[in-house]
Parts: C-alpha cells; structure tokens; sequence
C-alpha cells in the first residue's frame, strides 16, 4: 500500500468537544458540524465520536452529506446548513432531516412531502443578521413565519443566524451588532408567543470569543478539530489538532549544484543536494501553492519543499538530516521529534486559512483512526 495516510485522533475530538462544553456550560446543546467529511478528518467516526462525546445534533452542509450519515445508521438529529432546493424536499423528509428555511418554496414543498409520508418537516430559520450569503433579512420573519405556519407538516425547531466577522477580523463590532439584530428579534417572536425552541449563532470563533451568542445551541466545527478559528485562540481554549497528515521517503538522489528538480525547472541546486522524493500531491488535496515553500519534518527536523509540487509527487531537501533513508516517516501536518509542522502554518505559508488546508485532503488519502 502506498504510505501515505491520514491519522485522526479521536480522543482529541473528544477532547475538544469537552472544552466547548466548558465554555459553553452544562445546559446548552453542543451542535457538531460534520461538512465536508468533517474538515477532512471522516465525517462518519467523527460524527460517531461527537455524538458519544455529548454532541446532540450533526450539521451539514448538504442533503447528501446528510443522506450518507443516515444510511450508516445515525439516527441522531441532523441540520443542512444549506438552502436546498424543493425539488429535495421528499429526500429531506423521508430521512427526517432538518432543513434550513429561508424560502417559501421550499416551506411549500416541505409541507407537501410531510403530508404525503404523514410526517413533519422539521425546519430552522434562516436569518441573514449580516453574512449576506442565505437568510431572510430580519424585517421579513415574522410575515415569513407567519405564511409557513399555515402549512401542515411544517414544525419550526429552530432559527439561527451566522457570522461574518467572529473570526477577529475587526474588533469585534459587526458581529456584536449581528448578535443585538438576532438577539431582538428572536425575543420580539416569543413574546408574541411564537415557539422558538433553539436560537443558535456561535461558530467556534464565537463560542470563544462571545458569550452573549451562546443562546441556546452552539455550532463550532473548526475547534471541535483541534484548528484555531482565529490566531491565537489556542491561548482561550486548550484545543488539540486532531489530525496527523504523514507519508514516507520513497526515493533518495543527490544532485550536483545547477541541477533542476521538478515541473519548470523552479528549483535549482546551489550545492550538492541530497533530495527526498514523497508520495503526496496535489491530486491527494496538498496544495500546489506550497511548492518551494512548504515544510515537512524528517527525522525530527524540518525540512523544506523544493520544486513545484507534482499531481503525485513532492520533493524535500534533506541535505541537513543525518542518516536520511528510504522508508523514513515523513511528517505533512503533526509532529515528530520536538518539531511541529499545523494546519495554520502551512496556510499562511500558501495564503489560505487552515479550514481549506484540512478540507482540501481528499479521499485518495486513507484515513486510519486512532483513540
Ligand atoms: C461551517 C459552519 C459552522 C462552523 O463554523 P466554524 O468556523 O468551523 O466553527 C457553523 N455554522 C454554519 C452555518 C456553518 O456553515
């Protein structure tokens, strides 16, 4: 088998998911987002792990994210993050999913296949408070509501909104002001005596960052992996990255100075150089920007990529490892020795934030799960 794979610590998941609880308290749900085969790191054992750990409901983006979890047996409550169109609805009632409202069509077809499989549509409210990307605007909730509670099948569970800004980009005001918009409008509703079950906001940027969004479900994802949402937000929580991106030496050369090494000859030895071949591209997901920038860790010591990245193929500088060999763990992301190479640094090393590094790791990597 090829020796290049993905190691998952779900302990650390665990982990994780206990220190949104302690910032979260006791009494709140905790929902586990899971899109995107949970940020690369498998969104079934995942899925599994939060939910033993306390999690009480799954997010994801879409229905197939939400089908495919079902099919594996999870029963336990799932939200689609998105806005589906109608022609989904039937899928999304015969698997019980939670559908994110924010259009009457898709209230109209909801209500529809509920009537026909004699089941409800359980729905949540989309508020659009200032990320401008899905939502109704908040002068339009209450007529919204109003029009789909008189369709049969339809029982709002929930209304949430989403930040643009909890991140840190900017101190803070925009999403503070997002949060009053939600914050009213949810308490006006109930006034008025609508059932409202679950307000939710927090990503995990916000769940560190801003009490007062906490409500009454959180929704962190990119902590619940063991990444910081924002530099420095390890300093406010003690979270542990859950993955391990490894591979092995496969090959060893040294070149003569004026060598070239890879694709348009970006790399040329100053010097005898002794090159390290791993079998890791860019068709795994490990980003093509990375060539001649990215670090990887060889015998406890780092060692930088030189030449462009190929589709299959990356190629380290080794000079400086003493006793380098073929079959040598190489580490992508994760530590080795006392050397450590996350998620943020390769980021900033390929102008990305660490979400897209993790998402992008594709299934051509196995997965192996420890705990
Ligand atoms: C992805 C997502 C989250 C999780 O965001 P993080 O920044 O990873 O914590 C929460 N809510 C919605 C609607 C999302 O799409």
């Amino acid at each position: 088998m090829r020796p290049t794979y993905i190691e998952i610590n779900l302990s650390a998941i665990r982990h994780n998911l206990e220190e949104v609880r302690q910032a979260v308290g006791p009494e709140r749900r905790i929902l586990a987002p899971v899109k995107a085969n949970a940020y690369g790191h498998g969104m079934l054992q995942v899925a599994r792990t939060a939910l033993e750990a306390g999690a009480s409901m799954l997010g994801v983006a879409y229905l197939d994210e939400a089908v495919a979890l079902r099919q594996a047996g999870i029963g336990a409550p799932i939200l689609i993050f998105g806005s589906e169109l109608p022609e989904n609805a039937p899928e999304i009632v015969h698997w019980g999913l939670r559908a994110t409202l924010c259009t009457y069509e898709l209230a109209k077809a909801l209500s529809q296949a509920a009537v026909r499989l004699r089941r409800n549509a359980v729905v949540h409210i989309k508020v659009d408070t200032g990320m401008g990307r899905i939502g109704l605007k908040v002068e339009e909730i209450r007529e919204f509501l109003r029009r789909i509670l008189e369709l049969p099948g339809i029982v709002v569970e929930g209304i949430y909104t989403h930040f643009a800004t909890a991140d840190g980009s900017g101190d803070g005001e925009f999403a503070l002001a997002q949060m009053e918009h939600f914050r009213r409008v949810v308490s006006q509703l109930r006034k008025e005596g609508m059932e409202l079950p679950i307000a939710h906001a927090a990503n995990s940027a916000a769940v560190l960052r801003f009490p007062s969004a906490h409500l009454d479900m959180v929704r962190p994802g990119i902590m619940l992996y063991g990444l910081e949402p924002f530099p420095g937000a390890s300093y406010l929580a003690d979270i542990r990255p859950a993955m391990t991106l490894k591979s092995r030496i496969v090959f060893l050369k040294e070149v003569p100075p004026g060598a070239s090494v890879s694709y348009g000859r970006t790399f040329v030895a100053g010097r005898r150089t002794r090159i390290a071949t791993v079998p890791i591209g860019y068709g795994d997901g490990y980003p093509r920007a990375l060539s001649n920038r990215g670090k990887a860790l060889v015998r406890g010591k780092r060692a930088r990529i030189v030449g462009n990245i190929c589709m299959d193929q990356l190629m380290l500088d080794v000079t400086h490892v003493e006793g380098v060999r073929v079959g040598d763990e190489v580490v992508l992301i994760g530590e080795q020795g006392d050397e450590r190479i996350t998620a943020e640094e390769l980021a900033s090393l390929a102008g990305t934030i660490n979400y897209e590094i993790v998402t992008s790791l594709n299934g051509r990597i196995p997965r192996v799960y420890k705990d």
